[in-house]
């Protein structure tokens, strides 16, 4: 067996021209648009690239406007057909996400929502700073609910089916300490993906997709200075602290991640109504 590249381990991969899965729709067309927040980096740009792949018009939303120019520079460097639109926008603002619905109408039929962006804090729940927790519930869970609410007429209209994907993770699952703000906001993001579903009544699906780590810049940067601080390798790092639970060698690329929303919004997935797409390597349903 080939050893891993230990290079490899901490650089999250490029994505490239044959990455995506691309299927068959008759609804994977530049008319209807797909709008996916976190687009400038890790998952959501991964999910961007996919959607593009398949041909939809794309509109990525991040604050990030260095990151939506790179993602935008990626599609076009892969010769994916669909048109990728940037939209820098502040997921904490309502203003903006409103303005951010508003410029998806433009390109199309706002037909699949995916609700990426996300982001980390770490301290113990009586130190947890309040700003940083209400910082990633407004990210995480309130921003997605903003933008079903806003999207949801849009799917009543149509007279095809539409989509929402939202990003949750193993913990909307299960949880692991000193995360008390990220774990709540995924337990959130999967009660509202059941809602929406309570509330879909055949116009439109909704689901999430749970995953251990990814290899994402969120994580990869964390690699060496986790090896530092535990005076371990990088090689240690990734099999015993980031795949300790999981059944597995090598953590989860971005791209396969995205495939998974190309999956759940593509017909293939007609009756995935309210569920979770949980691929975490056995973490979850397993024990030591
Ligand atoms: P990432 O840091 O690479 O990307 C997150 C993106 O969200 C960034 O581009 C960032 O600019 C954007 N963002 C943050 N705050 C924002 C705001 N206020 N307005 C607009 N955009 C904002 O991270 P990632 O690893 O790709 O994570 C994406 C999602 O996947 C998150 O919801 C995360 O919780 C989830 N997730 C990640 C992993 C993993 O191991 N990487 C595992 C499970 C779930």
């Amino acid at each position: 067996m080939t050893e891993p590249d230990t290079d490899d381990r901490v650089t999250p991969p490029e994505i490239g021209p044959e990455d995506p899965l691309v299927l068959d729709d008759d609804r994977f067309h530049d008319g209807n648009v797909c709008l996916v927040t976190g687009a400038a980096s890790g998952i959501g740009r991964a999910v961007a690239l996919a959607a593009a792949a398949n041909g939809l018009g794309v509109v990525g939303v991040d604050v990030d406007a260095d990151g939506l120019a790179e993602t935008a520079d990626r599609v076009a460097d892969c010769s994916f057909p669909g048109p990728f639109h940037a939209v820098e926008t502040d997921l904490t603002d309502d203003d903006a996400v409103r303005a951010a619905v508003e410029t998806a109408r433009d390109h199309g039929e706002v037909t699949f929502l995916a609700n990426v962006a996300g982001l980390q804090h770490v301290a113990p729940v009586e130190s947890f700073p309040m700003d940083d927790y209400d910082l990633l519930q407004a990210v995480m869970v309130r921003a997605p609910t903003l933008l079903a609410k806003l999207c949801v007429p849009d799917f009543r209209e149509h007279d095809h089916d539409c989509a929402v994907g939202n990003m949750a993770s193993v913990h909307g699952h299960y949880v692991t300490a000193d995360k008390v703000a990220y774990n709540v906001a995924k337990f959130g993001v999967r009660g509202l993906t059941n809602s929406l579903a309570a509330e879909s009544d055949g116009d439109f699906r909704a689901f999430s997709v749970s995953t251990g780590y990814v290899k994402t810049p969120l994580v990869t940067d964390q690699i060496p200075d986790t090896a530092e601080q535990r005076g371990i390798s990088v090689d240690e790092v990734v099999e015993d602290v980031m795949l300790g639970q999981a059944r597995a060698s090598e953590l989860m690329e971005p791209v396969e991640v995205a495939n998974q929303f190309v999956y759940g919004f593509s017909e293939h997935a007609a009756h995935l109504n309210g569920a979770d797409l949980l691929h975490d390597d056995g973490m979850v349903n397993t024990y030591e």
